[in-house]
């Protein structure tokens, strides 16, 4: 049950007390806030059909997507970037929390907002400066085209809402290098004393 055991438990962690409620039943999993899908459902929410924002006109007037989001940044507009600095602080802090739990070499942003990884890296990357421990802020966060597959081999990997918007969250470990990954967060732990 490995991969899809540990899927479930990053997508079900909880990040904040708040918001929505998960088809869990819990409020505040990673995957209920932090998703792609998430945030569609916040642009969603922000606006109404026909109010003319460019979120509801790039969607036209149906559903705001996380695509939609991060167009409407690129063109500049102030909601949309609110959303993607709001979207990037709770990767951010979802992202310190797998590393500190599962010690990855590398963690690998997939799905509708590996798209827009240009525009929220900054603020995940200072996020994660922020609160992880020290032997762990300078893991690589890399948007799932670069993130080569081949490249991967042998690296202990977290792989993050791979396909599209609105997939559920997925995550691929070399599972030889599960049990290495758990021991050298292990490691890591003690030598933080
Ligand atoms: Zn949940």
């Amino acid at each position: 049950h490995g991969r899809r055991g540990l899927a479930a438990e990053i997508g079900h962690m909880t990040i904040t007390g708040e918001g929505d409620r998960c088809f869990c039943g819990a409020v505040g999993c990673f995957e209920a806030v932090a998703s792609g899908t998430a945030l569609g459902r916040r642009a969603t929410a922000l606006t109404a059909p026909g109010d003319g924002s460019l979120l509801r006109r790039l969607s036209a007037d149906g559903d705001v997507s996380a695509r939609h989001v991060v167009e409407a940044a690129r063109a500049g507009d102030i909601s949309a970037l609110e959303l993607i600095e709001a979207e990037a602080k709770w990767l951010g802090i979802g992202f310190t929390n797998l590393l500190h739990l599962y010690s990855p070499d590398l963690i690998v942003m997939g799905g509708g907002l590996a798209n827009g990884f240009d525009l929220l890296a900054s603020t995940i990357r200072a996020t994660v400066e922020q609160r992880a421990m020290p032997a762990y802020r300078d893991v690589p966060i890399v948007p799932a085209q670069l993130g080569d597959r081949a490249g991967l081999i042998g690296a202990a990997s977290l792989i993050l809402w791979e396909g599209e918007p609105g997939a559920p969250l997925a995550m691929a470990q070399d599972e030889d290098n599960k049990d290495g990954a758990t021991e050298r967060a292990g490691a890591r732990e003690t030598s933080h004393g």
